[in-house]
């Protein structure tokens, strides 16, 4: 426990708050600029201190070096102790979260946002490693959380990328549950993953790379595995990986992790068959995007016939059959059945579709297959034990933002709804709970844009499915005309014909403009209707049904091909996932982390003050921090308080000995501090405290 005798003692951090700003906003005194925020959150990076709190709301500064923060002696300082009484750490969180689940029966939540790179990812795991480390260690638990942590790595090498913000960003969203017993030992757990952004299988950005895995794969698979999969070590001999970035990483080590990778798959007990089937499908996509076509008359043919026969080879599908599946297309129309052969773009199409669908399909059978793994055996008592931590994709403005960023803004847009549910109304019910009287702040609400985009028949999703569905020739700009039809006079959205000069010039004919909650995006429907469709040809799946490989049979069910119904588009499943996400979330106590990402550089030494307001902006910081402190700044409960200040007056020093308890003994305290009415008020179990100031002084008083 030495280590801690060099942090600042922080019962409550007011001391030192010259060095190192303060520990939680609610005491800047300044607490409506800019400025002070942005200040306070550099002096405190500056210091190494990369946590601050907005009450219970912990803020993280992405310190971009290894901090020695996160021992198992820091695991055990945290623990059981009072939010407050540490420094602000992302164990103070998890602790208080874990206590509250086991103590209180009341199911949690840890809500982790940021943008890419602001450290939403490590965070988690660092809430997974408080967990793992403070409860139970029977045989039986230690396997799930073996299993447990385990997943990560898996889900990593699979959903995982290096792109040009972040060499390690997750390209999915995660949801994962943890079961615990009633003496709070975890038994089980339950991962639900969204929208991974599939397109990167066939084509990367300057700079950036495929998926991990492809990589993993290459370097760290031995001779005979290689062979198996008749692949060969060189990047450049595939083309699915010499779009972006041709070569490795110095931050990564792809043999090393693709070790990592097998031994957490056999922990979560993945057969050796599985093992196999996993990575004959990752090497067969590496085969297909190889596979070049030629055009004869119109009709694309295969150029290289070996390498449907190796891709064929390890889906365990018929070469044929594939390589016609490639270059044909049937239509089925009401027992019409009709083959076509396809033009060379097109069967570059078909096979690129062919890629995404089988990695995109391998992702989830993965997270399924953890899911197996990782179903608790049995959860006695029945209780609501659980602990969700959600770690899903930050706000996206860029350069050209498509259906992806539109899903993602979508996302946060319905985050932020919920922050503002379960925040408010968390505030409101404290005050209410403690029988405080207390004016509703005014914030923004987002709901308006909620609606602008999912409201049935209306919003901006049913337009896109409208015309997906639609016969005739539906087209991104008869999209985009429909969307400026009905959608012009609201007010956060912006068409090109009706933008304000200064807008217009900044935007193209095929694009238009969303006001989000957390700025302002302009959307390109280029590609919209394409990715919503998501279509794979009916011969492809046909083929991948019948395959010998049993995890793609699995991923394309031959009852999906008998199903009369239309499948359904990408944005309303994205929309049916995500609202089945609030409803788990919703029920659940929140924890809330917001990341922040202090320079566009990965290091360790630059705060970008511009950059970081970006940020504060967006996350609705300021506004957070507004509502926080528009009642009381400051709580404490009469225990914590009199603990602490006691000292201060001779009826509590060195005992209050009176009736009535603390709370007696902290009413008479401040009467002999003197305090106005107007500065406090008497809770049922804590003391509120309106301003800071009146806090700074008493702490003053107690170093003096
Ligand atoms: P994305 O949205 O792209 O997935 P993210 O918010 O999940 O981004 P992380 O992958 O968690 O970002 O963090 C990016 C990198 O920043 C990490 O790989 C690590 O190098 C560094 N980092 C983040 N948090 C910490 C931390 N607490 N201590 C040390 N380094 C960190
Ligand atoms: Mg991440």
């Amino acid at each position: 426990m030495t280590s801690f005798t060099t942090l600042p003692n922080m019962e409550t951090g007011l001391h030192e708050r010259d060095r190192a700003g303060v520990q939680d906003f609610v005491l800047l005194e300044n607490y409506q600029s800019d400025e002070a925020f942005i200040e306070n959150l550099k002096k405190r990076f500056k210091e190494d201190l990369i946590y601050t709190y907005i009450g219970q709301v912990l803020i993280s500064v992405n310190p971009y070096k290894q901090l020695p923060i996160y021992s198992d002696a820091h695991v055990k300082a945290y623990r059981n102790k009072h939010f407050y009484e540490m420094p602000p750490h992302v164990f103070a969180v998890t602790d208080n979260a874990f206590r509250s689940l086991i103590e209180e029966n009341r199911g949690q939540c840890v809500l982790i946002s940021g943008e890419s790179g602001s450290g939403k990812t490590e965070a988690s795991k660092k809430v997974l490693q408080f967990i793992a480390a403070c409860s139970g260690n029977q045989t039986t638990v230690e396997g799930v959380k073996d299993k447990l942590l385990k997943s990560n790595p898996v889900l990593e090498a699979f959903g995982n990328a290096k792109t040009n913000r972040n060499d390690n960003s997750s390209r999915f969203g995660k949801y994962m549950d943890i079961q615990f017993d009633f003496k709070g030992a975890p038994v089980g757990g339950n991962i639900l993953n969204y929208l991974l952004e599939k397109s990167r299988v066939v084509a990367q950005m300057g700079g950036e790379r495929n998926f991990h895995i492809f990589y993993q794969l290459l370097a760290g698979a031995d001779e005979t595995l290689l062979q198996e999969l008749r692949l060969e070590r060189a990047l450049d001999r595939y083309s699915y990986l010499t779009d972006g970035l041709n070569g490795s990483v110095t931050s990564i080590n792809d043999a090393e992790s693709f070790k990592q990778v097998q031994q957490a798959l056999s922990v979560i007990d993945f057969s050796k068959e599985e093992q196999r089937d996993i990575f004959g499908i990752v090497a067969s996509i590496l085969h297909l995007g190889n596979i070049g076509f030629n055009e004869v008359e119109g009709n694309a043919k295969v150029k290289s016939r070996d390498l449907v026969v190796t891709a064929a080879r390890l889906l365990g599908v018929n070469a044929s059959e594939l390589e016609a599946a490639l270059t044909h297309r049937t239509i089925d129309a009401r027992g019409d059945v009709v083959t076509s052969p396809l033009n060379q773009e097109l069967a570059i199409y078909a096979r690129d579709a062919l890629s995404k669908a089988v990695y995109d399909r391998l992702f989830s059978w993965l997270v399924q297959r953890l899911n197996i793994s990782l179903q608790a055996k049995e959860v006695r008592g029945g209780r609501n034990n659980v602990m969700g931590i959600l770690d899903i994709y930050g706000f996206e403005i860029f350069q050209k933002n498509s259906l992806e960023q539109f899903c993602i803004n979508f996302c946060n847009e319905k985050l932020q709804q919920l922050f503002i549910e379960l925040t408010l109304k968390s505030e409101q019910d404290e005050y209410r709970r403690e029988g405080i009287e207390w004016i509703p702040v005014e914030y923004f609400d987002n709901k308006v844009i909620c609606n602008l985009i999912e409201e049935k028949h209306k919003g901006i999703i049913s337009i896109l499915d409208e015309e997906c569905l639609r016969p005739g020739e539906p087209s991104d700009k008869t999209f985009l005309e429909k969307l400026t039809q009905k959608l012009s006079l609201h007010h956060h959205y912006v068409c090109h014909e009706k933008a304000p000069a200064h807008i217009k010039k900044i935007m193209l004919r095929d694009e238009f403009r969303l006001v989000h909650y957390a700025g302002e995006v302009t959307y390109s429907v280029n590609g919209f209707l394409d990715k919503n469709n998501d279509l794979l040809f009916r011969d492809l799946k046909e083929t991948l049904s019948k395959a010998g490989n049993g995890i793609v049979r699995s991923c394309f069910p031959e009852k999906e091909l008998r199903s009369l119904k239309r499948p359904e588009t990408a944005i309303t499943q994205f929309r049916a996932s995500l609202n089945n996400l609030m409803d788990i979330l919703m029920c659940k106590e929140p924890s809330y982390i917001r990341c922040i990402k202090p320079n566009d550089l990965q290091t360790a030494t630059i705060f970008n003050d511009e950059l970081v307001l970006h940020q504060v902006k967006y996350l609705g910081l300021m506004e957070n921090l507004r509502v926080r402190r528009a009642g009381f700044a400051y709580r404490r409960t009469y225990d914590l308080f009199l603990e602490r200040y006691k000292p201060l007056s001779k009826s509590t020093w060195p005992n209050y000995k009176g009736p009535g308890g603390s709370k007696a003994g902290v009413q008479q305290l401040v009467k002999d501090l003197g305090w106005d009415e107007e500065k406090f008020r008497v809770g049922e179990t804590k003391l509120f405290i309106r301003w800071p100031r009146t806090l700074f002084d008493t702490e003053d008083a107690y170093q003096a």
